[in-house]
């Protein structure tokens, strides 16, 4: 039997109607509609969405891509960013108050099976994902496990306090290894190439080179402490790292284009004995030369998925309010929930940085 700590909202009522982003059918595009939000159980919190910023693959949803029509099941209130305030709860929540500033990591683990067991929940068996298995961020409200939540510093604006779940894919593929005077290639400057790019220069890598063929990105990049910007639709990449790194390469490749060709730009300009992080996703199975680019190179090779939880969002929240990393620069545009649209055709056509909307 649930039960409900204070109900001002829903007394006696099984739910209540809110306005959402809802991917409603097997095709293109969602509806801004209202639909009911579920009764919270005894371990739920109930959350006002206050912003939600959006994701790339909110937008892979929206045009129902080959990746979507393969994983996402409609209806299904879209969006896995925001920051929001805590509105009521269920009797065994003992973190969180009624008015609490919170955030929510996006990989739901169970807490049960062999990876989580072992410190690896964002590569949990039974995972969920937020906003694709579970009811999103774009939404007025929201009900979340409280084991998920993640309780904001009173002196993070709420703008920062959004981002910080792509923050933290970013930390995670910049700081699997130290990067302290070390030579950087960020290979994609979009919202995480460019967190990654302030990550680095505030975590001390010497040289940063940013690839993109997006020169509005590019720009941000600069402002995020890239020292060489490169676009490979107009320069030979693999000649200007070798010039900008006296012909030795660089010692970190970080991945975020999701583009086959990046990737082998990348692995060509390791420096042997070097490493390479990967957080882009890619449309289709790549090709590299293993013999040739890994193996007798000794590259270290890490894939990046989610984040470490919860290690990585200290880290992300000590790098925006210690002032390590100013993310302004990366946060473009903002709109109301309801002009969605607006935000996601920017960012299909990379004319962004990220994209906050106000609930
Ligand atoms: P994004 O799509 O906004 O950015 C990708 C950038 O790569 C774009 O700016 C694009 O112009 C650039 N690009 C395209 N071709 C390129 C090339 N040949 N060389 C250099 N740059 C090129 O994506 P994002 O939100 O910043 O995310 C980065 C990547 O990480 C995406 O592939 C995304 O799907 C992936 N991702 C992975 C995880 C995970 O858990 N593994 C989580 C979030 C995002
Ligand atoms: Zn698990």
């Amino acid at each position: 039997m649930v039960k409900f700590i204070s109900s001002k909202i829903n007394e006696g009522k099984r739910c209540f109607q809110v306005k959402a982003v809802v991917k409603t059918k097997r095709a293109k595009g969602m509806e801004f509609k209202e639909v009911p939000v579920p009764r919270i159980g005894l371990r739920d919190v109930l959350i006002k969405v206050k912003m939600a910023s959006i994701c790339g693959t909110d937008v892979h949803i929206r045009d129902w891509t080959r990746w979507a029509k393969q994983r996402f099941k409609p209806p299904r209130i879209v969006g896995h960013e925001f920051v929001g305030n805590v509105t009521k709860f269920g009797e065994e929540v003992t973190r969180v108050k009624v008015g609490d500033s919170v955030c929510a990591e996006s990989h739901i683990s169970c807490g049960r099976c062999y990876q989580c067991r072992n410190g690896y929940n964002e590569v949990c068996k039974d995972l969920k994902l937020l906003g694709i298995d579970h009811d999103g961020t774009l939404a007025e409200f929201l009900v979340l496990p409280e084991r998920v939540l993640w309780k904001n510093d009173s002196n993070i604006p709420d703008e920062w306090a959004t981002i910080q779940e792509p923050f933290g894919n970013a930390i995670d593929t910049v700081m699997v290894e130290d990067v302290s005077a070390k030579t950087v290639l960020i290979l994609g400057a979009g919202p995480i190439g460019l967190f990654a790019t302030g990550i680095a220069r505030a975590s001390g890598a010497s040289l940063i080179i940013v690839s993109d063929p997006n020169n509005y990105r590019l720009n941000i990049s600069k402002k995020m402490g890239a020292h060489i910007t490169l676009n490979p639709r107009r320069q030979n990449i693999t000649k200007r790292v070798l010039e900008a790194t006296n012909n030795n390469g660089v010692d970190v490749v970080l991945e975020f284009s999701g583009n086959n060709q990046a990737l082998n730009q990348g692995l060509r300009v390791i420096t042997p004995g070097g490493r390479i992080s990967i957080l882009g996703i890619y449309e289709k199975r790549v090709t590299i030369d293993l013999n040739k680019e890994i193996i007798f190179k000794k590259i270290r090779i890490y894939g990046v998925t989610g984040r470490k939880v919860f290690s990585t969002w200290y880290k992300t929240s000590r790098f925006l309010t210690a002032g390590l990393v100013d993310p302004s620069p990366i946060i473009t545009h903002r709109f109301s929930l309801k002009d969605y649209e607006k935000g996601m055709k920017l960012m299909k056509d990379g004319k962004c940085g990220k994209v906050i909307l106000n609930v």
